[in-house]
């Protein structure tokens, strides 16, 4: 497990993780539901296409009827109805007869092909000029049976499965749903996430600095995270580092399924928080064998209603503080929606300049990731790397993650990147 008491990355996130499950299960229209995950297996209740359809604008015949035709001897056919997508022609087609469809429109009893305009004098009348019933038309070229018809079920069969449970909604998800019909739909509620923030010396964004106070950069940088993991923020403020400060805006958050709160976890630390938060819950504090981001607690509190809130406790340093929810709050929060897809995608990537671990923690170095002219991808770092540099967090698209075995990466040797701003790993 341990050296010097540190555990490494994956312990501190195997232990998290084992803490959460997926939430219930809520309806909702299919627009909000957008990077959900499906709750149920969706069936289709009818085919789509419910019926043979026209795949061109053109004329419903037979083929048979066309055998031979091209343009220096068409075959004329008699129009019997003009028909539009959304209205049903019941009359059969007969030889020698053509019924002049547009796309989407049920093709008519008897027709077995469409022979598109182009490829008939349609071409040659003037712009809005339409055979009428009764009218014909000149063929231009035999259709093949089957020839731009749809089939009926060519998408989508009555009773099968069009979407499995377990599957996240995506623009193409919406569109099947809305094309069985569906309003709504069932996923795994979105967790809200209640953020907190500690420290006599943190202030609130819009308020006046007073000397030797510091904006509270993590609960936005956070509640941002949570809201692109598919969280619902819930900003909680700030408490000073008072027992009775702590307590009261801590239990303000106990409606919330997870609290994330930033500082005072640190060894030796001179905050109340540790106290706090092991008075109201339990809790336990790592040292996790990771740079930045060392400090890490993690435990839960009892809501009034019994329900046990798990509680990430970050450290106070903005970039760790954003490193540590990207490793371990990300994952907890695509647990409860429901995903298993929240491993961010690695790629080999060659460092530029020399890269120093300085100790033998992993190191999640601050990169820019680009592609080269040869096609292999390269990494710089985007700056100092101190805990508490967040513009060079700003600067990155990855983290590079050098084991913590690996003291020197020289220039021109390769390394693991992290993703940042790609999703999901395939
Ligand atoms: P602590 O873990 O309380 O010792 O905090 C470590 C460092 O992070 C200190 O320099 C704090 O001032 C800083 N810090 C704590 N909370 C925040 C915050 N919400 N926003 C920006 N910096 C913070
Ligand atoms: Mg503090």
């Amino acid at each position: 497990m341990a050296d010097n008491g540190m555990i490494s990355v994956e312990e501190a996130r195997a232990r998290i993780l084992s803490f959460f499950r997926r939430l219930p299960a809520e309806r909702k229209p299919l627009l909000q539901a957008l990077g959900q995950v499906v709750a149920e297996d969706i069936i289709a209740p009818f085919d789509i296409p419910p019926l043979d359809n026209s795949g061109m604008d053109g004329y419903a015949l037979h083929a048979a009827d066309t055998v031979g035709a091209t343009a220096e001897s068409p075959v004329r056919l008699r129009v019997t109805a003009n028909l539009a997508a959304g209205y049903v022609h019941t009359e059969p087609v007969g030889p020698g007869e053509a019924v002049r469809i547009m796309t989407g429109a049920p093709v008519p009893p008897g027709a077995d092909a469409v022979v598109p305009f182009e490829e008939t004098d349609e071409v040659l009348r003037g712009p809005g000029e339409r055979p009428n019933a009764g009218d014909t038309v000149q063929i231009f070229k035999a259709a093949k049976p089957g020839a731009n018809v749809r089939g009926r079920a060519g998408d989508i069969s009555a009773g099968s499965t069009v979407i499995p449970a377990g599957r996240v909604i995506r623009p193409s998800e919406v569109g099947v749903l809305a094309s069985i019909g569906a309003a709504d739909v069932s996923v795994y509620r979105r967790p809200v996430v209640a953020v907190l923030s500690t420290g006599d010396e943190v202030t609130a964004p819009g308020e006046a600095l007073l000397p030797g106070r510091i904006y509270d950069a993590n609960s936005q940088a956070i509640a941002a995270m949570v809201l692109k993991a598919g969280g619902i923020p819930r900003v909680l403020g700030i408490a000073k580092d008072t027992v009775e400060d702590l307590t009261v805006k801590i239990r303000s958050g106990l409606d919330a399924d997870m609290i994330v709160t930033s500082a005072g976890v640190s060894r030796g630390d001179f905050d109340v928080v540790k106290d706090v938060l092991a008075r109201e819950g339990q809790i336990d504090f790592w040292t996790v064998r990771m740079r930045p981001g060392k400090p890490v607690a993690f435990g839960a509190f009892t809501a009034p209603d019994g329900r046990t809130v798990p509680h990430l406790g970050l450290p106070g340093n903005p970039v760790s503080s954003m490193v540590s929810f990207e490793l371990f709050g990300r994952a907890a929060l695509a647990i409860m929606l429901g995903r298993n897809d929240w491993e961010r995608p690695t790629i080999r990537a060659t460092v530029r300049q020399r890269v120093v671990n300085t100790d033998p923690r992993r190191f999640y170095g601050r990169c820019f990731v680009t592609r080269g002219e040869d096609g292999r991808w390269y990494a710089d770092l985007t700056g100092p790397q101190g805990s508490n540099i967040l513009t060079s967090m700003s600067a990155a698209n990855g983290l590079t993650v050098i084991p913590e075995t690996v003291e020197v990466v020289e220039a021109g040797g390769e390394i693991d990147v992290m993703m940042l701003d790609w999703e999901h790993a395939p």
